[in-house]
C-alpha cells in the first residue's frame, strides 16, 4: 500500500456497496454510454446535484444539453452526503464580508436562501419524494464553542434575520437528549432529505426536459475553443458551452480537462453509519424537533434520523484519502459517546465520500475559458448551495453572469505541496485543527 495514496478513484468502491441511501432506492436501468459524436447547446461534465441541477435549468430555458457522468447518475457526493440542506455557505460569512464586502456577502447570503426554497420548488415541480424534513439544530460541546456559536448566529440575525433559539445547559434537552452539548440552536430554513432519492428525482425530471444523459462515460479531454469537444473513450461531445461540475475526481477521470482548478480543491474523505431502524419513542426522546443536527468543532459531527427512524450518524474525516482503520467501531463510539442509548443499537450500513475542500471553505465557481464554466469547493455544504450553483451557471450561459460572478470574485488560493506533497501537507495541517477541537 502507498503510503500516502494520491488517487481516490476506487478507494472507496467497497464503502459505496454498504450505503444506506443505495439499498434504500430502486435505479433506473443504467443510461446508454457515449458513442459517436452527438450535438448540443451544452455539455455537462457530472451528473450530481450540480451538473443535473445545471442541466435542468438550461433545458427549461430552451437549450439542448448533454450530461456525460463517468459512473452513474449521484454516484458521487450527491447520492452520499448526510442530506443535511443548510443555508449559507461553509465557510461562513466572514470570507465573503472581508473579500468581497457587505453587500456582496447579503448577495451570497441571499442567493444561499435560494438554494434552500429551490430544492422545494423543485421537489414539488417534478414530484420528488425525498423524506424532505424542515429544522436543523447547531450544538457546542465545551462553553467557548457555545460562545463562538452565539456570536455567530447573533451575527446571521443581525444581518440577515435568520431567527434561531439559542439555548444553553439543562435547556438544551429540549432539543437533543445528550449530555455532550453544553449550547444548542435551532432553526427552522435548514432541514434535511434523503440526498439519493432527490438526486434521481432531479436526473428523471431532466430527462422530461430532453436532457441527454450518459453514464459510464468519463471525460477524458476537453479542446476548447468557439466550438467545446468533450472526449470519452467511445464519442465526442461538440457544443457552445460546456460546464463542469466534476467535483473531486474530475481530474481523476480527465487530467486534461481542466488542470487549472484542480490544486484549487482537495479531496477529503468523510463517513456516515445508518442503525437499523429504531423505536419511534427513541428517536422522539432523543430529537424531539426531527431536526438534522452538526457540531460546531472542524471536524464536525453531522447526524439525524431517516425518515424510517434509523440515526445516520456521520463523522470522521480522512485527509490522506485513505478509509481510516476499524472505521465502523470508531464511528459507533462516537455515536454512543453522544447517545449513550445507542451503544448497542446494530449499526446497518457504513459508507463515505469525498468533500471537495477550498483551503478558505468558500465555494469556487467561475470559468476556465469564456465558455467553459466551473463548480467546485462546496466543502461540504453542498446539498442546497449546488442546486444554485447550476442556476447560475445556466443564466451565465444565457449572457447573464453578474450573479455567478458574485462567487467567482472570491479569490481562492491552491493547496500548496503539488501534486506528489499536497495531500501529506494537508493531514499535517488537519491533524492540529482535530488537537485543537479537544481544547
Ligand atoms: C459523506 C458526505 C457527506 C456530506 N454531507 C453533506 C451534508 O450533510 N450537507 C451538505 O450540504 N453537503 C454534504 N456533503 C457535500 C455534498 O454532498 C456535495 O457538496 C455535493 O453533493 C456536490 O455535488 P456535485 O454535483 O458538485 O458533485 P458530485 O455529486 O460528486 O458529482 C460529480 C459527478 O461528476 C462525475 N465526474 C467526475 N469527473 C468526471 C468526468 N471527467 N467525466 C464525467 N463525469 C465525471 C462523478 O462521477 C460524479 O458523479 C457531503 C459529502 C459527502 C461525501
Amino acid at each position: 500500500m502507498r503510503l500516502w495514496n494520491t488517487s481516490i478513484l476506487g478507494s472507496d468502491t467497497q464503502l459505496n456497496q454498504h450505503s444506506y441511501y443505495e439499498a434504500s432506492v430502486q435505479r433506473p436501468p443504467d443510461a446508454p454510454r457515449l458513442q459517436g459524436t452527438v450535438q448540443a447547446d451544452v455539455v455537462v461534465v457530472g451528473g450530481g446535484f450540480a451538473g443535473l441541477s445545471a442541466a435542468i435549468e438550461l433545458a427549461q430555458h430552451g437549450r439542448s444539453v448533454v450530461v456525460l457522468e463517468a459512473e452513474r447518475v449521484c454516484a458521487g457526493a450527491s447520492g452520499r452526503n448526510g442530506g443535511q440542506a443548510i443555508v449559507g455557505i461553509a465557510s461562513g460569512q466572514g470570507v465573503p464580508r472581508s473579500q468581497l464586502g457587505r453587500e456582496d456577502a447579503s448577495r451570497i447570503w441571499g442567493m444561499s436562501l435560494e438554494a434552500i426554497r429551490l430544492i422545494d420548488e423543485r421537489i414539488a415541480a417534478f414530484d420528488i419524494d425525498c423524506e424532505r424534513t424542515r429544522g436543523y439544530l447547531y450544538v457546542a460541546d465545551a462553553p467557548h464553542k457555545a460562545r463562538q456559536l452565539q456570536v455567530e448566529l447573533e451575527t446571521s440575525r443581525r444581518d440577515h434575520g435568520l431567527q434561531t433559539d439559542f439555548v444553553q445547559g439543562a435547556d438544551v434537552a429540549r432539543y437533543i437528549r445528550s449530555g455532550r452539548y453544553c449550547a444548542a440552536a435551532y432553526e427552522s430554513v435548514s432541514g434535511h432529505l434523503h440526498p439519493l432519492k432527490y438526486g434521481l428525482g432531479l436526473a428523471r425530471a431532466a430527462r422530461a426536459l430532453g436532457v441527454r444523459i450518459y453514464e459510464h462515460s468519463p471525460v477524458t479531454g476537453l479542446q476548447r475553443g468557439a466550438t467545446v469537444v468533450a472526449r470519452t473513450a467511445q464519442g465526442a461531445v461538440q457544443a457552445d458551452f460546456a460546464v463542469l461540475a466534476g467535483n473531486c475526481t474530475l481530474a481523476e477521470h480527465g487530467p486534461a480537462v481542466a488542470p487549472e482548478i484542480r490544486a484549487r480543491i482537495m479531496p477529503v474523505g468523510t463517513y456516515i453509519i445508518a442503525t437499523d431502524p429504531l423505536p419511534e419513542s427513541l428517536c422522539e426522546r432523543l430529537i424531539p424537533s426531527g431536526a438534522a443536527v452538526c457540531d460546531n468543532n472542524f471536524v464536525l459531527d453531522y447526524f439525524r434520523f431517516s425518515a424510517d427512524r434509523r440515526m445516520l450518524f456521520g463523522g470522521r474525516v480522512s485527509y490522506t484519502t485513505r478509509t481510516p482503520r476499524q472505521l465502523g467501531e470508531t464511528m459507533r463510539q462516537r455515536m454512543a459517546a453522544i447517545f449513550p442509548e445507542l451503544a448497542s443499537a446494530p449499526v446497518a450500513y457504513l459508507w463515505g465520500g469525498f468533500v471537495d475542500i477550498s483551503m478558505n471553505r468558500a465555494p469556487d465557481f467561475g470559468r476556465v475559458a469564456p465558455n467553459v464554466f466551473y463548480l467546485q469547493g462546496f466543502s461540504g455544504h453542498g446539498v442546497a448551495l449546488t442546486g444554485l450553483a447550476g442556476r447560475l451557471v445556466a443564466e451565465a450561459v444565457r449572457g447573464q453572469s453578474d450573479r455567478l460572478d458574485v462567487f467567482a470574485r472570491l479569490r481562492h488560493r491552491r493547496f500548496p505541496g503539488g501534486s506528489r506533497f499536497r495531500t501529506p501537507a494537508l493531514a499535517l495541517a488537519m491533524a492540529w485543527e482535530r488537537l485543537r477541537d479537544t481544547w
